[in-house]
């Protein structure tokens, strides 16, 4: 196996995330040699994370490093390609690396892959699996070019676990670059309440159906976002809403305000990955397909019987009224 660089950058705390032990147990697993290159204000947190999986770890330190910005990261993330000498260089595919490592490649003449699902050998190769067509095909893909940097998606593999211990790094000098950019900080996209947890067990999706007619011929959607709210923070779901119903909300319409287009699920949304999910109100193609894809296990509730995509993509479909099945719930995780 050719040497591998995992590229990992530290959180505002000095520690690796998830996303990145994920990726050195990617690494760990293929059997060379592992070189871990870190990037931050203070690596030492995360190096001593790291020391017991036995990589050599390079970093590269200091404040300029310290926040995501493009110049800063790719002159990082080029000197540690470089010192490193790896074949293949693994990193998550956080924000901060989708950005800065596609531009690393090109300086270095190598190839990246961004949202790898695996990384693997494959007769005598490295491997990549890969989704293609909204996540509808899978590849399996092998590149001659090298470096080959891979952004591994976050929660498709084991992250790696081992005892922190005191390690001991190699800095590399790296002049900061000039740069235009000052980060004043960070500004999460979302409309109110945090409603989308990626590491939360159970996903929960909402369908327009919250926001129709229902029995008595009324609306009912403040009761809706009341249920919705309520079994959110009880169970500390995430929340996944379909199209139509994030557009509602673009539109003006009364709906659930605590609802925006970063809820939404399906083709020209996104493709969680959660043990389970629970589908309410939703009858959509994209969701159930698409959206749902990495769900492990499914369940849906619609008053519908022959809703034909909660019936074909969902392991259980309770035929139901979401409102009162909701409301059940919520009395039960109370008491
Ligand atoms: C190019 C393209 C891309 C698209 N991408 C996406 C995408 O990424 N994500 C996405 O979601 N959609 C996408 N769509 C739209 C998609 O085709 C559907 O129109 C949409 O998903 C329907 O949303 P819905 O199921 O919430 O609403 P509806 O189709 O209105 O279904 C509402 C459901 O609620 C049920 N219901 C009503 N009241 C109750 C109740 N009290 N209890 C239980 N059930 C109840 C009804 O029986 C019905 O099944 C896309 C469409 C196109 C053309």
């Amino acid at each position: 196996m050719e040497p591998v660089l995992v590229l990992a950058h530290a959180e505002a705390d000095g520690t690796l995330g998830k996303p990145a032990l994920e990726a050195l147990a990617a690494a760990l697993a293929l059997g060379g040699e592992v070189t871990v290159g870190l990037v931050g204000s203070s690596v030492q947190p995360a190096a001593d994370q790291v020391a017991s999986s036995g990589a050599r770890i390079l970093a590269v330190a200091g404040e300029p490093f310290a926040v995501a910005r493009y110049s800063t990261d790719a002159a990082a993330a080029e000197a540690l390609c470089r010192a490193s000498g790896a074949a293949v260089v693994i990193a998550p595919g956080t924000s901060r690396w989708s950005r800065a490592l596609p531009g690393v490649a090109y300086r270095l003449g190598g190839r990246v892959d961004t949202h790898a699902t695996g990384i693997g050998i494959r007769n005598d190769v490295p491997a990549i699996t890969r989704w293609f067509y909204r996540q509808r095909m899978e590849a399996l893909l092998t590149r001659s070019q090298r470096p080959w940097i891979v952004l591994l998606d976050a929660g498709c593999l084991r992250p790696w676990t081992g005892a922190p211990k005191s390690a001991n790094f190699e800095p590399l000098a790296v002049a900061a670059p000039e740069t235009r950019t000052a980060v004043s900080g960070v500004e999460a996209a979302q409309a109110g309440e945090q409603t989308i947890r990626p590491d939360a067990k159970l996903l929960f999706v909402a369908g327009a159906g919250w926001t129709k007619k229902q029995a008595d011929g009324a609306t009912h959607t403040a009761e809706a976002e009341q249920l919705i709210l309520d079994f959110l923070r009880r169970s500390q779901a995430s929340l996944g809403g379909s199209k139509s119903l994030v557009d509602l909300g673009g539109e003006g319409e009364a709906v659930l305000g605590f609802m925006s287009h970063m809820n939404q699920v399906g083709q020209t949304g996104s493709t969680p990955r959660h043990p389970k999910g629970l589908s309410t109100c939703c009858h959509g193609e994209e969701p159930h397909a698409v959206g749902w894809r990495f769900i492990g296990e499914r369940r849906a509730v619609n008053l519908d019987a022959n809703c034909g995509w909660a019936r074909g993509k969902a392991d259980v479909v309770y035929v139901a009224d979401a409102f009162a099945v909701m409301r059940e719930v919520n009395r039960l995780l109370a008491g």
